[in-house]
């Protein structure tokens, strides 16, 4: 068998994927094997690569089988969590995927108030699991997203203001680095390695399971509340304005979006462009009600408003249907410092032509507990930034591929110029070095160095790429 990629070409022979085979208690799939169409799809529709093998670990053993034999062989390496990554960073052409879906265990310590997860869970693995008690630690706002990547990329969400991102709430790492060795990463045990990996991404070995701190929260009050888009400018400019003064507790990104059209919508407002904004409050629930009530009577009231009380899952799975599988996406984003009204000019110029029903733009809020930590606490760099921006183009059919690519690059051209320089990492698609270094600042030559100490070689090198300067 032929393994290659860009960067490196090697032939692994029939012997030595043989080896692999047997030293694996998950299975290793080839591209002859029946399901390997399945087995290679990501997320997004758009990547359509064809890896030389598959490897679906599941456990440690199987991880570090397969990292040594990716050294040892020379064969590109790529490690998938949930297989979310918009630039299909949890695969490639070739080389080996370590695929970890299998490995979903979950284990929640009540007293603690901890939860381990194994690298192949989603949020919606990790949510089910610690709900039952009552607790849930951030990460997104689809369930269906890996907790491997969103995590080491940083993981922005709806307990964001309210709790920090999904790396405040990272207790400990189990990872198995290039050399195979396996290792736990903490404040105390490789302190180095546990600094990079929140934020810095897959640059610095496979993870195989996360422990998480947990808070009580459970029932939620949260959920879409949507306005015209005639009157955008409008409730941009006091979004802007009400979420940096709201309280920690208030969570909101704001959106734009096209309303279903399908139940539960109400059919007058199927297929319209709207804006709004998705609240997520996690206060005591009795004032919920008062805490809302003046937002209900802004802009002569919202013209949808799905804002009650929920469990927690409920919300994290609200919009898991609306983006299934598949669709193509694609992706543009920056950080956000402060939203003159020239760049809320911009939006609302760029937001109003959504191209698909799909189709959106979020701002997330960081400020709050996420921006309470230093910028050189973790790698993740922008902690002073207001927002993260992401504009997605999404929509089912490949022929319109292009017109969804199209509206982002000029939506997202068109406001650059307003924002604070870099991106967050995992909204981000395959843009280059510059960009890489863009989201980490300052802190890109502390990653370069933990990166020379870890992976000289640049085995992990299919991700938003920390560039080593040995070898
Ligand atoms: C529908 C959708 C919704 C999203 N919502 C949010 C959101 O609310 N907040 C947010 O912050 N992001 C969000 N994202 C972005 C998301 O964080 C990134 O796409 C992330 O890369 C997905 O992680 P994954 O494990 O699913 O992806 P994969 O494609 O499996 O992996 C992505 C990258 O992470 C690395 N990686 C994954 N797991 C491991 C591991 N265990 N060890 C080492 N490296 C690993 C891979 O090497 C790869 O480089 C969303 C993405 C999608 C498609």
């Amino acid at each position: 068998m032929i393994m290659q990629s860009a960067t490196r070409h090697m032939i692994a022979d029939e012997a030595a994927i043989a080896n692999l085979k047997a030293s694996l208690r998950g299975s290793l799939i080839l591209p002859d094997d029946e399901g390997y169409d399945a087995a290679r799809r990501v997320y997004n529709g758009m990547i359509d690569k064809h890896p030389g093998a598959i490897a679906r670990c599941v456990d440690v053993a199987d991880v570090i089988a397969a990292v040594n034999f990716a050294r040892e062989h020379q064969v590109t390496l790529a490690i998938r969590g949930g297989g979310h990554n918009g630039g299909g960073l949890g695969t490639c052409d070739g080389g080996l995927v370590i695929d970890l879906s299998p490995m979903k265990g979950t284990r929640v310590d009540p007293v603690a108030r901890t939860v381990r997860a194994q690298g192949g869970c989603t949020w919606g693995d990790v949510d089910h699991a610690t709900h039952a008690f009552g607790l849930a630690t951030p990460s997104g706002i689809i369930s269906t997203t890996g907790v491997g990547g969103l995590t080491l990329g940083g993981g922005l969400g709806h307990l964001t203001r309210a709790r920090g991102l999904a790396i405040d709430n990272l207790l400990s790492v189990d990872m198995v680095l290039a050399d195979g060795r396996f290792v736990t990463a903490d404040a105390d045990q490789h302190p180095d390695l546990f600094w990079a990996i929140r934020g810095g991404g897959g640059n610095f070995g496979v993870v195989t399971s996360f422990l998480f701190n947990l808070h009580p929260i459970s029932t939620v009050y949260a959920g879409p509340m949507l306005w015209p888009i005639d009157r955008a400018e409008e409730v941009l400019r006091w979004y802007r304005d009400f979420i940096t003064q709201a309280p920690d507790e208030l969570n909101g990104f704001f959106a734009f979006l096209t309303v279903p059209p399908g139940p539960p919508f109400p059919e007058h407002l199927h297929a319209k462009k709207m804006c709004g904004v998705v609240w997520c409050y996690t206060g005591p629930l009795g004032q919920a009600e008062a805490v809302f009530a003046p937002i209900r009577r802004l802009f002569g009231g919202p013209a949808l408003d799905f804002v009650g009380s929920l469990p927690h899952p409920a919300l994290q799975g609200m919009f898991d249907a609306l983006y299934p599988p598949g669709d193509q996406w694609y992706w543009r984003a920056d950080f956000i410092n402060e939203l003159s009204d020239e760049a809320i000019a911009r939006h609302v110029e760029h937001g109003a032509r959504l191209p698909s029903m799909q189709s959106t733009m979020h701002l997330y809020p960081i400020d709050g507990a996420a921006g309470r930590v230093g910028r050189n606490d973790t790698a993740w760099s922008y902690r002073a930034a207001k927002w993260g921006e992401v504009i997605v183009g999404v929509d089912p059919d490949p022929a319109n591929a292009e017109r969804i690519k199209d509206w982002t690059i000029a939506y997202w051209e068109a406001l650059h110029p307003y924002s604070a320089g870099g991106a967050y990492v995992n909204m981000m698609m395959d843009e280059g070095q510059e960009r890489v270094q863009a989201a980490y600042r300052d802190n890109y030559d502390r990653l370069v160095q933990i990166k020379n100490k870890y992976d000289p070689g640049n085995l992990f090198h299919v991700n938003q790429n920390i560039r080593p300067t040995v070898s």
